[in-house]
């Protein structure tokens, strides 16, 4: 069929793969007499992420933002404390540290891989310096060897953002497995999803103790519920950061497919970067740039366009064609909490470069083959 012959229905941004045995899941735990968290399948999904991405601990938590609020509390912050990460993320990278008592100080991307620029990074390091957060921007490794380097020379506690990064990798290393505390995501635009969910990953284990009372309310109830305690007590200020067990039995059933949909994903992203590769060539667009020997896990394809105003006609023009195209992230350090909660360090004129050029194209596990054409041929027509 032509792609041209296709009834032009709007082919959405993202729509969330729902993996066929989740019935089946949902309904065992339903049944199970268990529906809040720690059950059954939250234990059997925390051991498979243990195991698949190579990490100290797994908690599930019931959002990525939930697991990043956990990994900033974790690091015990005092007034004062400023954590460097990049402006050009999601806000609550930024306002889980907010919370914590941490001053965000945001620095520049790279504008090759759009992730935190270690340079900019090393000079933005102060005193009062206690942690990095290393967003993996698309799946696609940050310079993990240099940022690691930049942590242990100041003893700085390296955090990962991994939100987007499930079953990517920085070189052999999984990534979540590499920084002291990382967080991962299920929210439905993510690439494993149970609608809301997340995992805190621990690689520093001395802080699982810790970690666990602050899930369960502030209380020991997890030891209590392992036998190691007579009565589970209030000890911290914590909350209630547990996935209940229907979300984790729908994890559960995505975790079954999890090779598989990362497979899909890449498959719709090599022929994306296969079909715009000479519209790069020409300077109309340029697509992601993979940094050398990391795989990344297809979770986004994005395109710059030459300017904001380029970029805008762009998606209103794919609009018009039937696909939903999105631009991203607004930059953190001109938001307004982001100028009342933090600071910027240096220049963050490549992140409002970026900002202002890129959009996003649709990328879903159940995109057929004739989406994925129709995508292609309505981008090429309009770059035309
Ligand atoms: C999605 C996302 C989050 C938050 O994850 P939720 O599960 O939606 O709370 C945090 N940081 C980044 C970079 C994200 O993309």
């Amino acid at each position: 069929m032509n792609p041209a012959d296709v009834v032009p229905t709007t082919v959405p941004f993202n729509r969330p793969y729902i993996a066929p045995s989740t019935l089946a899941t949902v309904e065992a735990a339903m049944s199970s007499g268990q529906t809040a968290g720690n059950g059954p399948f939250g234990l059997r999904c925390e051991a498979w992420i243990e195991r698949t991405l190579d990490v100290g601990r797994a908690l599930l938590a019931p959002s990525g933002t939930a697991a990043l609020e956990l990994a900033a509390m974790l690091l015990e912050f005092e007034p004062g404390d400023e954590v460097i990460m990049p402006s050009y993320t999601f806000p609550t990278t930024a306002s889980s540290f907010v919370r914590a008592g941490a001053t965000p100080v945001f620095v520049d991307i790279s504008g090759e891989t759009l992730n935190i620029d270690p340079a900019e990074v090393a000079s933005a390091i102060t005193p009062r310096t206690r942690a990095i957060v290393a967003v993996h921007y698309g799946g696609n490794a940050c310079a993990m060897g240099a940022l690691g380097a930049l942590t242990e020379a100041h003893g700085l506690a390296l955090v990962e953002d991994a939100t987007h990064a499930v079953l990517a990798r920085y070189g052999e290393r999984w990534l979540g497995s590499i920084g002291a505390v990382a967080a991962i995501s299920f929210h439905e635009t993510k690439n494993l999803s149970c609608g809301e969910g997340g995992a805190l990953l621990l690689n520093d284990v001395a802080m699982l103790d810790r970690a666990e009372i602050l899930r369960e309310k502030g209380t020991d109830k997890a030891r209590f519920l392992r036998g190691d305690v007579a009565q589970y007590k209030w000890l911290d200020i914590g909350s209630s950061y547990a996935l209940n067990e229907i979300s984790a039995a729908m994890l559960w059933a995505q975790f079954a497919e999890a090779e598989r949909i990362i497979s899909r994903r890449l498959e719709i992203w090599d022929s994306y970067s296969a079909a715009f590769a000479d519209c790069e060539e020409s300077g109309r667009v340029r697509g992601p740039v993979i940094g050398d020997g990391n795989r990344h896990n297809g979770h986004l394809f994005y395109l710059l366009a030459r300017d904001r105003e380029d970029r805008d006609a762009i998606i209103a023009q794919l609009l018009e064609r039937g696909v939903h195209a999105l631009f991203h992230y607004v930059p953190l350090h001109s938001s307004p909490a982001g100028r009342r909660y933090g600071r910027y360090h240096g220049s963050l004129a490549r992140t409002d470069d970026i900002a202002a050029r890129l959009l996003r194209l649709p990328l879903w596990a159940d995109m057929d083959k004739g989406d994925v054409a129709h995508v292609i041929h309505a981008v090429r027509s309009v770059l035309q």
